[in-house]
This record gives C-alpha cells, structure tokens and sequence, in this order.
C-alpha cells in the first residue's frame, strides 16, 4: 500500500465522465488538452502534436504528428531518418500507435521508409493486423504510396564506419533515445505513438520494446496511457507499459506506477541494474507522471499554451 495514492475526487466532480479504477472514480480532464513526450526532441514533437490540435485532430492526429517530427530529423541518430544502423549498416525502425478506442498498429524491422510510425497508423486503419514486420512492412508502405529512400545518412554512415573499426558494444543507453509521444484531447481522449531506430548497432532482426503494444507503449481510454524509452529487452520482460496502466487502475498515482514498473526491473536485477529505462504517463484526469531508473530523464510536456522540458532524478 506504501505507494498507493488514492484520488480523492468530490460528488460534483462526477457528473463528467468517469471510471472506476482502484477504490474511487476518476473524472475525465476535458478541453485541457496534454501532450507528453520523452526527451528534449520531445519539444518540437510537442509543437508539431498542439499544431494539429489547432487544426482540429484529435490525440492520434496529435501523438502522430509529433512522432513524425523527429523521425524526419537527420540530426536525431535514434530515431527514423538518420537513425544509427544495426552492425551490418541497416537502418531498421520500429513504431507503434494506440488510439482510444484500443485499437493498435505497429511495424517493426521496417527498412528505407522515413516515416514507421505512419505506416503503424496504415496498419491500425486498413488492415485486419496489428503487426508487420520486415520486407511484408516495407511492401505494405509501399501499397499505402510511402516512397522508399535510404535512411542512411552521410553522418549516420561515417559513425557506423568509426565503430565497425573496433565494434565495441554498446551500451544498452549510449545512443538510445526513442521518441514516445502521449496525447490527450480536448475531448479528453488519449492515444500515444512511439518510434525508434532501436539499439545502435544492434544484431541484425532485432526488435525492441517500441513495436510490442503493451511494452513500448499502452493505451486504454479508461485509465490512461504510458509509454517506454530505454533498455526495450527490459521493458518488454516486464510488459512495462500496460504495468504502469494496470497500476494507475489500482489507484497509483501516475508517477507512482512509473516507479513501480520500475522497481520489479530493479528488482530483476539484484537492486543494481546498469542500464535505463523511462516512463512517462497521462491518467484519464489529466495527471502526468514520470520516472527513470538511473541517472536522469527528461520529458516535454505541453499543456496550457507552455510547451516545456522537466528533468527528472532516477530511482537510484
Ligand atoms: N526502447 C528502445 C529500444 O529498445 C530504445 C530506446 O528508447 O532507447 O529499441
């Protein structure tokens, strides 16, 4: 019960929408519209998420639209066009999207197509499938008219030739940084998009967390939403993001079920695990939380015409 935090929410305050979660209800947070995002790239995703709420999308519009952002930046080396290759030199992404009606769509493994977290929505809207991966994504995108381009950069390039020199191997957090992107709308709907271009220098076929619905990112329009950046290995063991849904239903506060998502990794790992992972979170009323294992983390938040990074402590 040590980290249970009860809402307290008045017989007034129900006469909006609610759920049931833990031993309360939780009122909806409506025309007070939230985008939370990992990472400082989370700040010009945030803008790009609020501009398409201007222009009347709802959170998948939004969460979408800021998961493009960095994905289309050559500068960002985690995530879309000039992500870090895999060892062999590929450049393979992995993306996801979860709207408020629990529907999901995801690709992984998915070569030469700048925009993965687009695809994933192509793949929640028109097909049967949750899933694609591999050369069946790629074909895909391209039936949906996405044009096909080397993702490959000159700078992406030239750091994957200095490391094919002494392939040391990397750490599960030097040059790791998936963009997850969480909205809520005006309406008080949530939906949430991640994409990453993975572990640098990864085996090749190789996965994360940021494809896998329920580890890279959860949504479930009751409760609230949580998404992953980090050790995806890690974060898909422990089905980290739908944990921290399932917590906030329990009555955790949000920051609070981060934290203890968190602690059955650290647990994992004898109380010292040398790798990071990070949630963010959006509860159903508005409430944001946050938490990292080690080290630090910072998330954008944008709500109420501030678009601004928070740092946060880690765990240990
Ligand atoms: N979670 C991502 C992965 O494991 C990478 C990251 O967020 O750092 O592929």
């Amino acid at each position: 019960m040590k980290r249970r935090d009860f809402i307290k929410t008045s017989a007034i305050g129900l006469a909006a929408p609610s759920a049931v979660f833990g031993k309360t209800k939780i009122k909806t947070n409506k025309n007070n519209p939230i985008i939370l995002s990992t990472w400082d790239h989370g700040l010009p995703a945030n803008e790009a998420g609020l501009i398409s709420f201007q222009n009347g999308g709802n959170a998948m519009d939004a969460a979408e639209a800021g998961a493009r952002i960095p994905e289309a930046d050559i500068t960002i080396t985690t995530v879309g066009f000039g992500g870090l290759p895999d060892k062999q030199g590929n450049v393979t992404l992995d993306a996801c999207v979860m709207d408020s009606t629990g529907n999901a769509g995801s690709v992984a493994f998915l070569q030469n197509i700048k925009h993965p977290v687009s695809v994933a929505r192509k793949v929640m809207e028109e097909t049967k499938h949750v899933m694609l991966v591999g050369e069946g994504a790629r074909q895909f995108a391209l039936s949906q008219g996405f044009e096909e381009m080397d993702l490959l950069t000159d700078e992406s390039k030239a750091a994957w030739e200095k490391w094919k020199k002494k392939q040391r191997e990397m750490t599960p957090h030097e040059t790791h940084d998936t963009i997850s992107v969480l909205a809520q709308d005006k309406n008080g709907d949530l939906a949430g998009a991640c994409t990453t271009s993975g572990w640098a220098y990864k085996m090749h076929g190789r996965v994360g967390d940021c494809p896998i619905i329920g580890a890279g990112l959860f949504v479930d329009n009751e409760i609230g939403c949580a998404a992953a950046t980090g050790l995806g290995e890690e974060v898909i063991k422990t089905t980290g993001s739908f944990l921290v849904v399932e917590l906030m239903r329990q009555g955790y506060d949000p920051t609070a079920a981060c934290e203890e998502a968190l602690n059955r990794v650290i647990k994992r790992h004898n109380g010292n695990p040398d790798f990071q992972i990070a949630y963010i979170a959006i509860r159903k009323d508005g409430k944001i939380g946050s938490a990292c294992i080690k080290w630090s983390f910072e998330y954008a938040l944008a709500r109420g015409g501030v678009n601004k990074l928070y740092k946060i402590k880690g765990l240990l």
